[in-house]
């Protein structure tokens, strides 16, 4: 399917007034920054739980689990959302959302939406060695 076709499809509206894309990459720089830090504090946080012994086994577990889930829940919020592309990090350019892929690409790359099932492939396999690291962990198995 070429990008037109996608764009007729799926009724993909392209931003030409360059004042409006501006702002919309400041929006999408101002996001991004957000999550990272927010992303950052959280690794902060989940470090210090794990090397903090004054908590009991329990009490720290149940932390991790708080912690882990609201990072979870911040990396799939943002990966829902068009702040940047998933293969190139650009935020300046037209995106569009895969939908069986659940990810935000370069409109205008090929280079970008080629990438895209080859980085669905590895995150899926990250995640699984993570889940299974995180649990056993946290002695969740
Ligand atoms: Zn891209």
């Amino acid at each position: 399917m070429t990008p037109q076709d996608q764009r007729v499809k799926r009724k993909v509206r392209i931003l030409k007034n360059s004042r409006l894309r501006k702002v919309r990459y400041e929006l999408r720089t101002l996001h991004f920054l957000l999550f990272e830090n927010r992303k950052r504090a959280l690794r902060l946080e989940i470090s210090e739980v794990r090397a903090d012994h004054s908590i009991n086994y329990d009490g720290r577990r149940e932390k991790l689990k708080k912690l882990l889930k609201e990072r979870n829940d911040l990396i799939l919020s943002f990966s829902q959302h068009p702040i940047n592309c998933s293969m190139c990090g650009n935020r300046e350019g037209d995106l569009i959302f895969r939908l069986e892929d659940h990810v935000w690409v370069c409109y205008n790359s090929e280079r970008c939406r080629q990438r895209v099932e080859l980085h669905v492939q590895e995150v899926q396999r990250l995640l699984k060695n993570r889940e299974r690291k995180l649990n056993s962990l946290i002695n969740l198995d």
